[in-house]
């Protein structure tokens, strides 16, 4: 019913801004059940996960013909392993993670679960298999335990702190003097960044999908809550098939293998190891966080003693 009274422009205007945002792409769909480009075959069958394993076939994609995107790229996540995605803005990164979830379809090449093509199998399926902790978290205007709940909505009281505390807010919430049943969002208690990044966390842990996409968030996190919302996403991506696409580069060091993005090309690939003895691109990019790092914690210094 809810669905119907939202004005079609206004449908509209959402959709944009998550194809543009990538906001919280899962549950806005979910919410406005918004249609997308991409239509299920006729007798499309259900995704069936066996072991987690995706991959990446030669894939070429473009959202507006005229102008390529992902030019080719190739590579695979073994069951229960991490992949890392690190590049420069505007290298085609996300839209990695919106074909995995078969927002569009592409124009060549194939991705896969478990061998199964996504375009052969149900969006519903697809979409209930992968979880995404994104950049930026949109709360629903209701408690913090609706929010974590959505998850998975028949989880029990305890399994919702559980899944909080594995999230590392669960002490948070209990200090507030209306516990998990507080009003969050827009027209409830803002929480910060960091904070509404956990409940996504916990809502990810809940929902348990085989299948993972960790969006992180770019803006400055001071380095304790960093280091908090890392040791959360650490624990929800263990033996889970993992996208990871990473702006702190602090964050990659331990993925099976890092894949460094340029314009639409994998122009390196290895461990965090082989890639620094490699001292290409990415050897730079991470001379240069370790730079603007030491910079940060010179000045906090500087302000501490001052
Ligand atoms: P990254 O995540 O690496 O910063 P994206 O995958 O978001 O990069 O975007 C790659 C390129 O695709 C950018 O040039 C961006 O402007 C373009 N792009 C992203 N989304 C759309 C869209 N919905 N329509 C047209 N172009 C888009
Ligand atoms: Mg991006």
């Amino acid at each position: 019913l809810m669905q119907l009274s939202i004005p079609l422009n206004f449908i509209g205007f959402v959709y944009r801004e998550i194809r543009q945002g990538l906001t919280d792409i899962e549950q806005m769909f979910d919410l406005l059940d918004v249609p997308a480009e991409v239509k299920d075959k006729p007798g499309a069958r259900p995704l069936q996960v066996t072991q987690g394993n995706v991959r990446f076939d030669d894939v070429v994609f473009a959202y507006d013909p005229d102008r390529p995107i992902l030019k080719g790229i190739s590579f695979e996540i073994p069951a229960g392993r991490t992949v890392a995605i690190v590049g420069p803005s505007g290298a085609g990164k996300s839209t990695i993670s919106r074909l995995l979830f078969r927002f569009y379809d592409i124009q060549r090449g194939a991705v896969t679960i478990d061998g199964q093509d996504v375009r052969a199998v149900t969006q519903e399926s697809l979409r209930a298999a992968i979880g995404m902790v994104p950049q930026d978290t949109v709360l629903f205007n209701d408690t913090i335990a609706y929010n974590i709940r959505y998850g998975r909505p028949d989880a029990s009281e305890q399994e919702v702190r559980r899944a909080a505390e594995l999230a590392q807010i669960g002490p948070f919430i209990e200090s507030l003097p209306e516990g998990y049943k507080t009003m969050v969002g827009e027209r409830g208690l803002k929480l910060s960044g960091g904070e509404k990044q956990r409940v996504a966390i916990a809502r990810t842990i809940l929902k348990a999908p085989p299948i993972l996409i960790l969006d992180e968030a770019t803006s400055a996190l001071d380095t304790h809550t960093e280091q908090e919302i890392q040791a959360a996403l650490d624990l929800v991506s263990k033996g889970r098939t993992t996208l990871v696409i990473a702006h702190r580069l602090s964050t990659v060091i331990g993925a099976d293998e890092i894949i460094v993005l340029k314009d639409g090309a994998i122009t390196e690939r290895g461990t965090h190891r082989a890639l620094l003895d490699r001292g290409g691109l990415y050897a730079e990019m991470w001379s240069r966080q370790l730079e603007a790092s030491e910079a940060e914690e010179r000045l906090r210094r500087a302000r501490e003693t001052d």
